[in-house]
């Protein structure tokens, strides 16, 4: 059988640990057989994140802009134990905190679904993507705890000296405030980012915030979310048959617990951050996860949502057999795959994509599944695979698949 060709490359960034392992082990039984592979290569690592002080992260996010469509491997973020046990230089930034700032990109993170992994919410049939504004509110806060009685006093004093003052609170006694903000520009990106995203997945997509309370704070959200859609995306949206659709937060969430999924969930940060937990929980596996970057621009940088498993990764190098689920690490690439061949009308690598998705389900759905998932499955008797068996199980399937 002829390999796929690909006429434009993706940028591929490795990464670290066990998924480092399960990344050549992907491309080794699972890509290069059957496509002429494509790609750029970034080795984002960190020894050699280390060894360029770093400048390996930013050459691979500006490769993104060129080539719109990245795939990410799960990288380490050091800390004070990584210092030591890789030597560093300094202790180098998160790389998806560098690559989003480069990108100004907005978090999209969708469960995958199968049957036998059964959501905690009985009704949710379909994936709900959420999508975090990455920027400001409660994460760039000052506060102060106040000792006792006084004044506090919320200022700006414009660049011509102009003075806007409100009063927060006369304190009795001891209290606390909090300042936040945001900027226009970062909601807008997000807005952008959340109407591109529909679009490029025909879902519908859902806005929420406490505006009746917040009535200037909150309420700016929602004016530039609307606006933005009545003057770039309404058309396009009826042309598709999707919606765009906003309500309070609260609202938001009951209509969540009691819908069938299908949809993409905008969220303001502090939402963003707590309801990705509620909703990944709920589907069942952090394995089953997958997680787009998406810029406003349109550029597209796809990777699992789990970390590098560590834990296992230790296990590997002393010779025990692991049990790493590689299936949200592989929807990484087909999702790349899946955007590069619609980016070049290459619809063969489309079809690749499909069926290398499809193979992913059907291998874990006849009951060939690894341990993370054997032990929350419904499915009786599952098979529980190592590493490789499992990536191995995937590609019998995609074989004969590709066959017919
Ligand atoms: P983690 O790598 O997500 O793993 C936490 C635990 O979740 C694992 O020990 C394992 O549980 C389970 N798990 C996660 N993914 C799994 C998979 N594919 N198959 C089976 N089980 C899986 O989080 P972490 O251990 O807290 O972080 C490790 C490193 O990853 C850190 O250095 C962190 O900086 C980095 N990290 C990177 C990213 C990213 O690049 N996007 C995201 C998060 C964390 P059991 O041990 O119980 O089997
Ligand atoms: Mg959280």
């Amino acid at each position: 059988m002829a390999k796929i060709k690909m006429t434009t490359p993706l940028v591929e960034m490795d990464g670290d640990e066990m998924t480092r392992i399960l990344w050549k082990s992907i491309k080794d039984e699972l890509l290069i057989p059957f496509i002429d592979l494509n790609t750029e290569y970034y080795d984002l690592g960190l020894e050699y994140r280390n060894e360029t002080d770093d400048q390996v992260t930013i050459d691979a996010s500006n490769a993104t802009k060129k080539y719109k469509v990245a795939v990410k491997c799960a990288t380490i973020t050091p800390n004070a134990a990584r210092m030591t046990e890789y030597n560093l230089k300094e202790m180098w930034k998160s790389p998806n905190g560098t690559i989003r700032a480069i990108l100004d990109g907005t978090v999209f993170r969708a469960p995958i679904i199968v049957k036998g992994i059964e959501p905690l919410v009985k009704n949710w049939k379909k994936p709900i993507v959420i999508a975090r504004h990455a920027y400001g509110d409660v994460y760039k806060n000052v506060e102060i705890k106040v000792p006792g009685a006084g004044k506090a006093e919320l200022v700006f004093t414009g660049e011509d000296g102009s003075i806007m003052k409100e009063t927060i609170h006369e304190f009795k006694g001891s209290g606390i405030i909090q300042g936040i903000h945001n900027v226009d520009k970062s909601i807008e990106s997000f807005a952008r980012s959340c109407f591109n995203y529909a679009l490029d997945q025909k879902k519908d997509l859902w806005f929420a915030t406490k505006d009746t309370i917040s009535k200037k704070y909150d309420h700016n959200f929602k004016d530039i979310f609307q606006d933005i859609y009545d003057k770039e995306y309404d058309a396009k949206f009826k042309e598709l048959g999707i919606e765009y659709f906003y309500t309070l937060i609260d609202d938001a969430v009951a209509r969540v617990m009691k819908s069938e999924g299908g949809y993409i969930w905008a969220c303001k940060n502090y939402d963003g951050d707590v309801m990705s937990d509620m909703v990944a929980t709920a589907f069942g596996s952090l394995a089953m996860m997958t997680s787009v970057l998406v810029s406003p621009e349109g550029y597209y940088e796809y990777e699992a949502a789990h970390g590098t498993v560590q834990r296992h990764y230790y296990k590997y190098l002393k010779g025990e057999t692991t049990s790493t689920n590689s299936v949200a690490t592989i929807f990484a690439w087909t999702g790349a795959l899946r955007k590069r061949g619609e980016l070049d009308n290459n619809s063969e690598l489309v079809h690749f994509a499909d069926l290398l998705e499809k193979a992913c389900i059907d291998t874990i759905e006849d009951g060939e599944m690894t341990k993370d998932l054997a032990i929350i499955t419904t499915i009786e008797n599952p098979k529980v695979l190592d590493s490789f068996e499992f990536i191995k199980a995937i590609r019998t399937r995609l074989e004969k698949y590709l066959q017919n």
